[in-house]
């Protein structure tokens, strides 16, 4: 999952990144409404988590120009928001919720809560309400990124895990290989180009050649079940 954090406060900030991280998320940084607004300007996020104590304005501004943005191609208005108050921010987390954040955690927050709710929330902006995703005989558990074939337990990658999550959560829709790089890697340090190929093979390798198909020229998809 590709998240967008917009936190003011440096050790926060970087507190959750490193956590974010182990839980298999890719984290971008922004340290302002400004700074928040031109990253989701820029690249598609799956989650946006938004500070509302912010040194150029408040959080709550972003959030309702995400949710009130009709752009071509960026930002996605439905991106889902978890936003973060203090303990007693009472009326400014109604108004958050009011104005189309999906949840809230209040700080300070026990990073393993935080992890759960925002798969809780990814989960139902992709209209599901079960923990676990299914392919064929394959079963994909966000939670603790763990892969089963026919029940007995697979080894992937971090990425490897990650290109068959954002595969399945938008099937049976089509994933170009740049969207796909958009979903695993940082602005700076992007991978090699074949990369996606690669994780793709290997995927196909230990779980079955059906598992993700090719659109030749377009992209990756993973075929709807029955
Ligand atoms: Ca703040």
């Amino acid at each position: 999952m590709r998240v967008l954090v917009v936190e003011d406060d440096e050790g926060i900030a970087q507190g959750l990144r490193a956590h974010l991280r182990q839980h298999g998320c890719v984290v971008d940084l922004a340290g302002s409404v400004a700074a928040g607004w031109a990253a989701l300007q820029a690249e598609p996020f799956d989650l946006l988590l938004l500070d509302l104590g912010l040194p150029d304005g408040d959080g709550s501004e972003l959030l309702q120009r995400l949710r009130g943005s009709s752009g071509a191609r960026l930002p996605d208005p439905h991106t889902p928001v978890l936003i973060m108050t203090a303990r007693d921010a009472v009326a400014a987390r109604i108004a958050a919720l009011d104005m189309g954040a999906d949840d809230y955690v209040a700080k300070p927050f026990d990073s393993d809560e935080l992890a759960a709710r925002m798969r809780a929330v990814r989960r139902r902006a992709g209209g599901r309400a079960q923990p676990v995703l299914r392919i064929g005989d394959v079963e994909l558990e966000p939670a603790t990124r763990q892969v089963r074939r026919a029940g007995a337990p697979v080894e992937v990658s971090a990425r490897e895990f990650a290109v068959l999550l954002a595969l399945a959560e938008v099937r049976p829709r089509v994933l170009s290989r740049q969207q796909l790089e958009a979903r695993l890697y940082e602005w700076d340090g992007g991978p090699d180009s074949n990369a996606i190929e690669v994780h793709v093979h290997r995927l196909r390798r230990k779980l079955g050649e059906g598992v993700i198909r090719t659109l030749r020229g377009v992209g990756y998809f993973v075929p709807e079940q029955d």
